[in-house]
């Protein structure tokens, strides 16, 4: 675990007492000279230029009009490689002509003042090429999960990302909502004690656009899509790394369309303390939740991963927090990271990190061994 990745996983536990705000904690040097802090609220209040690459599912129904919602950033420009889609993104974002990019003439958004940061929310294994890209251009980068299909694809980000001096972050939303701070919290202060057991699954009955159904695109089927999301649960619930894993494919019922990539999958992750995660990603199954069994008691979530709609219990009884906009908060909160010069709690590290684990996992798939997960 790198120096970087372990400060910002304190903050993300520090933040914690923000009632789960996701936002940075005041520092001393938040109260300084009325002057000084003068010129610093001028440049807060600007929010950050985004430009989204990619104008697919997730970006039109879900960061589109979180960036209508966001107090930091909004939306400044688009990338786009369907000419078509411009007119109703223009309209509705009030887009300037000279923001809007196709994948020919991205490289140029360095020119452009405007934007701040470039999203990257295209397939899997364009990833890494659009985030070099953005941080040549000179602007910092979130990219969508997972970060890459390959650890050298994280690394030669993330030294993209130091050569140019930005940020990188993950679109790990859930880093930003209730219900899973409230996992973080219950599962690091040990509320209900030692967990025993934690478990995490996410599938459903999926019919996946064409380029998640490719390895050469997607870099795997549900684990990489969905199976993701209880690694980072299981990660963030207990604090810790797993150090081990076993993993085994599941029955394929549609060898057409699965003939590159698993139908679904699960897995057991060893903790250093003997604790077994068990994990599951599937598009043929529904499940969604991430449960951790601690020696007082249970506490888990029960619809943990969508946008919204989250539920979960404690042994006190149902949780009961607010459903946000997360996407918004993930926005503001890496926004307002940017303008703090702080970095990021979603760093591209924890980015590679997980694809780590993701190699991992499909290695003890392929091979039936146990593998060994090391700790860099
Ligand atoms: P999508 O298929 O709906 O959109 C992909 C976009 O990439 C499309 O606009 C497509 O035109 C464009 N594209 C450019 N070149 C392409 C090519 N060669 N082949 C295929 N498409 C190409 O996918 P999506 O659901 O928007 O997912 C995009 C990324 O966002 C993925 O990495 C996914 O894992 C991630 N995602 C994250 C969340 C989340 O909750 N954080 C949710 C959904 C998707």
């Amino acid at each position: 675990m790198t120096k970087h990745y372990q400060s910002s996983r304190r903050r993300f536990l520090s933040n914690l007492g923000l009632a789960g705000l996701g936002l940075p904690l005041m520092t001393a040097k938040d109260f300084m000279h009325p002057f000084v802090s003068k010129q610093k609220n001028m440049q807060q209040s600007k929010k950050l230029g985004i430009a989204l690459v990619g104008l697919g599912g997730y970006a039109t129904g879900q960061l589109g009009p979180a960036l209508l919602e966001s107090e930091h950033c909004y939306l400044a420009g688009i990338v786009t490689g369907t000419p078509s889609k411009i007119p109703v993104w223009k309209e509705k974002y009030k887009l300037s002509e000279k923001n809007i990019y196709s994948y020919d003439t991205y490289d140029q958004i360095k020119n452009n003042p405007d934007i701040d940061i470039i999203y990257v929310v295209l397939p899997n294994n364009m990833h890494a090429e659009y985030t070099i890209r953005g941080f040549e251009a000179g602007k910092h980068v979130i990219c969508e999960k997972p970060m890459a299909i390959t650890v050298p694809d994280c690394d030669r980000m993330i030294a993209a990302s130091k050569k140019a001096n930005k940020f990188l972050s993950v679109g790990y939303r859930l880093h930003f909502e209730p219900y899973n701070l409230e996992m973080v919290k219950l599962g690091t202060s040990k509320e209900y004690g030692e967990i025993k057991k934690i478990s995490g699954g996410f599938g459903f009955k999926a019919t996946p656009n064409q380029w998640r159904l490719q390895q050469k695109y997607a870099g795997g089927g549900p684990l990489m899509d969905l199976g993701i999301y209880a690694i980072q649960g299981m990660c963030y619930t207990t604090g810790m790394e797993p150090i081990a894993v076993s993993a085994q494919e599941g029955k394929k019922t549609d060898l057409n369309r699965f003939s590159e990539v698993e139908q679904s999958l699960s897995w057991q992750f060893e903790f250093p303390n003997r604790l077994i995660g068990s994990g599951a990603a599937s598009y043929d199954d529904n499940m969604n939740f991430l449960k951790a069994e601690a020696a007082q008691g249970v506490f888990e979530l029960t619809t943990a991963y969508n946008y919204n709609g989250l539920s979960g219990y404690t042994p006190a009884g149902p949780m009961n927090f607010p459903q946000v906009n997360q996407q918004a908060r993930q926005l503001d909160a890496i926004a307002l990271s940017i303008k703090n010069n702080k970095p990021s709690i979603v760093p591209g590290e924890m980015g590679r990190r997980d694809v780590k684990y993701l190699q991992a996992i499909y290695e003890a798939m392929r091979t039936g061994k146990r593998i060994t997960i090391k700790a860099d």
